[in-house]
């Protein structure tokens, strides 16, 4: 790992930047909301893969009125990112199955994002965790420690 020191605005910013000309062209609400005075420690190239995962995945589950939400906080000693959608939601039974390498239900879908994503969360120390509802949508929730 590369860990080096962060500040979450300069870090979010780009990782949001990322997604504008997505969110335009298909019309998703792409909102982004945190702490940006907070300076944070990880491997930034990493997690920022990590991060374009599951917000691909996000913009991929939302359909018309789609919404993604990115939010960023400290609470305790771990930092906190929350990445959530309205969209079609996780039927409990493949919330286990998601993170497995080459699951997917897409056509045209890898499996390897969550898979990786936890991969890297792992390496850090920290938990990705989930919640859905099926039509409804899906946060993710991943914590590391500070
Ligand atoms: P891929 O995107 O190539 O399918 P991923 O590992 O990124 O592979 O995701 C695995 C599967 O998890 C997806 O195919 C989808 O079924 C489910 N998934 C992940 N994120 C979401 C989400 N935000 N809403 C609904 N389903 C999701
Ligand atoms: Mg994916």
């Amino acid at each position: 790992l590369k860990i080096s020191q962060i500040r979450c605005s300069d870090f979010f910013e780009e990782i949001y930047q990322l997604f504008i000309p997505q969110a335009n062209q298909k019309n998703i609400k792409f909102i982004k909301q945190g702490d940006d005075n907070l300076m944070v420690r990880f491997d930034a190239d990493l997690i920022k893969q990590s991060l374009m995962n599951i917000i691909q995945n996000a913009f991929d589950a939302v359909n018309e009125k789609g919404e993604v939400l990115l939010k960023y906080y400290q609470s305790g000693n771990h930092f906190i990112i929350e990445i959530s959608d309205n969209g079609f939601g996780i039927p409990p039974e493949l919330q286990k199955k998601i993170f497995d390498l080459y699951f997917t239900t897409k056509k045209d879908g890898n499996g390897l994002g969550l898979s990786i994503a936890q991969k890297i969360i792992n390496q850090h120390n920290g938990t990705i965790t989930i919640s859905s509802k099926i039509n409804q949508g899906t946060t993710f929730k991943i914590s590391l420690p500070i």
